[in-house]
């Protein structure tokens, strides 16, 4: 926890919410008003005014020296999922590929199939023209993903560190998985192998590979060896290998995925 403060105080500043016109902002709460009749949110009102679902994607150049075109927005809460945090979602922070949208949802479709009573968040995505999105070395054209780890806690599913907001980036587990301050919460390391399988497959669907997933190297060992381990060491899906103590010890309480166009 040693960078949290510094990294904090950063993070909360490059959270600035994107203005929007006032006639757009009309539109879409009639929009809105007309589905559920009663008054949007504003991460509703967000996501109908830059969802950008009619033009597919162009992502350009690197996951850490690019940008992107005609980039689309997940909702911020589907049926078995919600992003992390809505001042980064109002900052314009959770952008992607219209082909990686198409996987992500994809994706939650099939776990909710397969695991109909488990919830999930995604993390930070991509700014809505690329470029750098401070923290993160990549990120930047629309092809990038962090997943929240999955938690358990006495053999059940566990959602006590989903409302930390970008604070969740920063707690830390040891090196089996047992989150720092409270013993009895662990990463559920099967759900984690699941949905990189899952995604794998979703991806192929919408022209794209998993190109790597980054997860903290002292962690790989227990993602092997859950029930889905196996399957996903098999997958040929590449988990990094080779990283900084700083972006290592970042990437216990969230896995990201670097995907590339087939
Ligand atoms: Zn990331």
């Amino acid at each position: 926890m040693k960078y949290l403060p510094i990294l904090l105080m950063l993070f909360a500043l490059s959270c600035n919410s994107q203005s929007e016109t006032p006639q757009a902002t009309t539109a879409v709460e009639e929009q809105l008003h007309s589905v559920h009749g009663q008054k949007p949110s504003a991460v509703e009102r967000y996501y109908l005014a830059h969802k950008n679902d009619s033009l597919p994607s162009k992502s350009l150049g690197t996951v850490s020296n690019g940008s992107i075109e005609n980039a689309t927005l997940l909702p911020f809460r589907g049926e078995n999922y919600r992003y992390f945090d809505t001042a980064s979602y109002l900052g314009g922070r959770a952008f992607m590929n219209n082909r990686v949208a198409a996987t992500l949802e994809m994706s939650y479709d099939s776990l909710a199939k397969l695991n109909p009573d488990r919830n999930y968040c995604y993390m930070e995505c991509s700014n809505q023209h690329g470029g750098k999105l401070f923290p993160h070395h990549t990120h930047q054209n629309g092809l990038s993903v962090d997943f929240m780890s999955p938690m358990i806690s006495n053999n059940a599913a566990c959602y006590d560190l989903d409302e930390l907001g970008a604070g969740h980036y920063f707690i830390d587990f040891d090196d089996r998985g047992t989150y720092e301050d409270n013993p009895e919460i662990s990463i559920d390391f099967n759900q984690i192998a699941l949905h990189l399988l899952i995604l794998q497959s979703a991806a192929q669907k919408n022209g794209l590979l998993i190109e790597k997933v980054i997860f903290k190297m002292e962690l790989r060992d227990e993602l092997y060896a859950s029930p889905y381990g196996p399957e996903l060491r098999k997958s040929g899906i590449y988990i990094t290998r080779n990283l900084t103590p700083l972006i290592n010890g970042l990437h216990d309480d969230h896995y990201h995925v670097d995907f590339r166009l087939k």
